[in-house]
């Protein structure tokens, strides 16, 4: 309901003398009517004098023009409330355009009469309610009223002109623009409500730096779109203002259009869920994961926007500029740039080793070399005052470091390093001393302190100068005395890279995997590695080869000769038998040509051992036409009597081949082997034998420690197992005496026989073989199959 206006100074009429007069004449006659008294009805009716008019009721709230006139929509019903004398219920009133004064007849009558409202008549004031007209000749109305004449009483007939103050004029206007132009508005505001919050949300969110990131990694389309927006974008404070300005703008404008169109509560309501869903919800929900391309498609818009604006963002965006800064874009320090990687994990595509990468690269300015070196007691470094045999060496090679740091006196002082190529030319077997070795190269120690950092080390370490290991040192104030430089560790460059990758690198030569928690590498022994295991002397060995020699030995047997080949006799098993006394020596000072301690084989002289020249000459005598020939290191002769069978079928079956029965058969048939040649040695000699009885003791080891193996023992557990056999076997043999060669000699206490190691470990029999007890056989029955051939 719209307020009520009236009239500047009018105030509603009642209570007057001359009021009271016309309002008891107008009861009298209405009395009269009813009660069909004709006599008494007037010949005339008072006359119609409005003195007021008061705008009661409209559908859209008058405006107030000439400072007291209301005018109200044209084409929209409006209640009016008129002041005045003689109003009944028969008063009529209409309009026009016409000036004029009271009691002036109305010529040119507006289009509409209206009669009051019989049950608003109060005896000063009527409502009427009327369709106001549309505005002609200017806006303003003019009031012309008369008395309708009925049966009773005589017409006024004429519409009497009430006058042209103020309060008796009514205005009316217009809408401003037509309904279609009105609407059409309302949506172009409500597109651009749409797109300003769009593109603030979608603008804004993108800084200067993502743009610059996108412009330069992101796809084709991408980067067009973040080329076109950077030089708006680096406007920040002014985009920001113009899309302000416009937003509020055509929100301020839709909702004007709104009222104009309907009531002020509807369009209050209407205009806020318009806006909210339509131009704020939807265009931010959008542009929050499209920014850029929206952002981009409506950059011509946005320029004009801003063009459009500028007289008042401009100003609005320096002055922000001024007090805030300029913009600059997100920076990452180096916390946040690790973070953000970490927190977008599952989103971005790197994988957990680039994670932890950059994590680790951008974290090395926080880390010191003493965080990651390897500490002192746990370097393995050598005296200068050691010697470079054999030992050392295989130590050096067992050890897996390439370089070596030499100390002088105590470990803290290091004074060289030895790089392991500087090894290459020297020759075990010269035992030359470090201190020689060191005095030629002269290898620098690069010391470091501490706290240095790992960037720093990195850098240095990069750089190359001073090589890709440093030591650690500090100064030690600690205590009585005078400070001095303590060496507390070892850092490399694998080391730093570690920390920088966040992962363990193990090269090939590695024998931990972390050297700080000592996490040993699972990985079979390395060949290298193992050489130090030929170095070591055994007691039961009453001649000894070199190291080199008895590797060379080794090599050559288990990949050369078929009997010992690694799936008859493993590498284990074989490097064990080389321990056992299997080197024989001969020296021909002082012997003659047919000396029989010369000879290795004799024609026709049945052997049951294999035999491989090490070193020095033999010579070969063979058949009836005693063909003669020489060999030297590496010929070998009689692998039949470790392979030949006699009175049994020459090939097993195969499911038979390898089995421990199969091996205890080949020992109980007792087979010599008959040379048809003489061996001769015609120079000093080194060869090694094996007796057919040692060979299968090895066979017999090999199918144990596979067994073993794959139930889950280790190497070093079955080694001494082997170790024990092999060896109860060989002095079994000399023992017994079945073989002497001219440098052996037989045990002094040949009745001491030792306990069978294979005692222990049970194995399936031959049908001919006593059957085991249980799984085990009896002491005398073991002792009679080891013994069998
Ligand atoms: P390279 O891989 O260049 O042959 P390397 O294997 O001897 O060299 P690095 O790979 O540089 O040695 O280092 C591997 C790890 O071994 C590092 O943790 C390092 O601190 C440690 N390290 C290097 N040399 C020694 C040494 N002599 N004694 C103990 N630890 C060492």
């Amino acid at each position: 309901m719209a307020k009520l206006h009236l009239a500047n100074g009018i105030k509603p009429i009642q209570n007057e003398e001359h009021g009271e007069d016309s309002l008891i004449k107008i009861r009298n006659q209405r009395q009269a009517t009813l009660q069909g008294d004709f006599t008494s009805v007037t010949a005339v009716l008072p006359k119609v004098r409005i003195e007021g008019i008061r705008v009661e009721d409209s559908a859209k709230e008058p405006k107030i023009i000439d400072e007291s006139i209301p005018s109200v929509l044209a084409d929209t019903a409006v209640t009016l409330r008129l002041f005045g004398d003689g109003l009944t219920e028969n008063t009529a009133i209409a309009f026009t355009h016409e000036v004029g004064d009271y009691g002036d007849p109305c010529k040119f009558i507006n289009k509409g009469e209206y009669m009051v409202i019989k049950d608003s008549l109060t005896p000063r004031s009527a409502l009427v309610e009327i369709t106001a007209p549309s505005p002609i000749q200017g806006s303003k109305l003019y009031i012309c009223a008369k008395n309708i004449k009925t049966n009773l009483v005589k017409d006024e007939e004429k519409y009497i002109h009430q006058g042209q103050e103020n309060f008796k004029i009514l205005a009316t206007h217009n809408t401003l623009l037509p309904l279609w132009a009105t609407l059409t508005l309302i949506l172009i505001c409500l597109i651009f409500s749409a797109l300003f919050s769009g593109l603030n949300l979608g603008l804004m969110s993108l800084d200067r730096t993502e743009l610059k990131i996108i412009s330069n990694t992101g796809t084709e389309q991408e980067r067009k779109y973040a080329r076109a927006i950077m030089p708006v974008r680096d406007h920040g404070n002014y985009l920001l203002c113009s899309i302000l300005l416009g937003n509020v703008a055509v929100n301020s404008t839709f909702t004007i259009l709104l009222d104009e169109l309907t009531s002020g509560l509807f369009a209050v309501i209407f205009s806020t869920l318009a806006i909210v869903l339509l131009g704020e919800i939807t265009p931010q929900a959008i542009c929050s994961r499209h920014g850029l391309m929206v952002g981009a498609r409506s950059i011509m818009i946005t320029k004009a926007v801003m063009a459009l604006t500028a007289p008042l963002a401009f100003p609005i965006s320096k002055l922000l500029d001024y007090f805030l800064g300029e913009e600059i874009g997100s920076v990452y320090n180096r916390e946040r740039l690790k973070e953000l990687v970490k927190v977008t994990t599952d989103v971005n595509d790197l994988d957990k080793d680039e994670v932890n990468i950059i994590s680790g690269a951008l974290e090395l300015r926080k880390k010191t070399v003493s965080d990651v070196m390897t500490k002192l007691e746990d370097v393995f470094m050598l005296p200068i005052t050691s010697v470079l045999d054999f030992e050392t060496m295989s130590e050096i090679v067992r050890s897996g470091y390439s370089r070596i740091p030499v100390y002088e006196g105590t470990r803290g002082n290091i004074v060289t390093v030895l790089f392991i190529k500087d090894l290459a030319f020297v020759d075990p077997d010269d035992n030359t001393p470090l201190r020689t070795l060191c005095q030629y190269y002269q290898n620098p120690c690069n010391f470091v302190f501490e706290d240095v950092t790992l960037d720093v080390m990195f850098k240095q370490f990069k750089e190359g100068h001073k090589g890709h290991m440093a030591f650690v040192h500090r100064i030690n104030n600690e205590g009585e005395g005078d400070p001095f430089y303590e060496t507390i560790g070892l850092v490399t460059l694998e080391d730093v890279i570690e920390e920088m990758i966040q992962a363990e690198i193990v090269d090939e030569t590695d024998v931990f995997l972390d050297n700080r928690s000592k996490r040993r590498r699972n990985r079979p022994a390395n060949k290298l590695q193992d050489l130090a295991a030929f170095a070591e002397r055994h007691e039961h060995q009453r001649i000894h080869i070199s190291p080199q020699l008895t590797l060379a030995t080794f090599q050559f047997l288990s990949t050369s000769v078929e009997a010992f080949r690694p799936d008859t006799v493993s590498e284990t098993v074989l490097r064990r038998l080389l321990r056992q006394d299997v080197i024989h020596h001969i020296k021909l000072k002082g012997k003659t040509k047919k000396d029989p301690s010369t000879y290795v084989y004799h024609q026709g002289k049945p052997v049951d051992y294999f035999v491989l020249i090490l070193e020095g000459r033999v010579e070969v005598t063979v058949g009836r036409e005693n063909l003669v020939f020489e060999a030297g290191p590496f010929t070998y002769f009689g692998v039949q009597a470790l392979t030949q069978n006699v009175g049994v079928a020459e090939s097993p079956t195969p499911s038979a081949m390898g089995s421990l029965q199969n091996i205890n058969m080949d020992s109980m048939l007792r087979h010599t082997f008959v040379p048809d040649y003489s061996v001769r040695a015609i120079t000093d000699t080194f060869y090694l034998t094996v007796k057919r009885s040692l060979y299968l003791a090895a066979k017999r080891a090999t199918l144990m420690e596979k067994g073993a193996m794959s139930k889950g023992a280790t190497n070093e557990q079955f080694d001494t197992e082997v170790d024990k056999l092999l060896q109860a076997v060989d002095e079994d043999i000399s023992i017994s005496g079945e073989h002497k060669t001219p440098s052996r000699q037989v045990s002094p206490n040949p009745s001491v026989v030792p306990a069978s190691p294979i005692a222990r470990v049970s194995f399936s029999a031959p049908r001919s073989s006593p059957e085991p007890r249980n799984g085990h056989y009896r002491q005398d029955e073991q002792e009679k199959l080891l013994k069998s051939p």
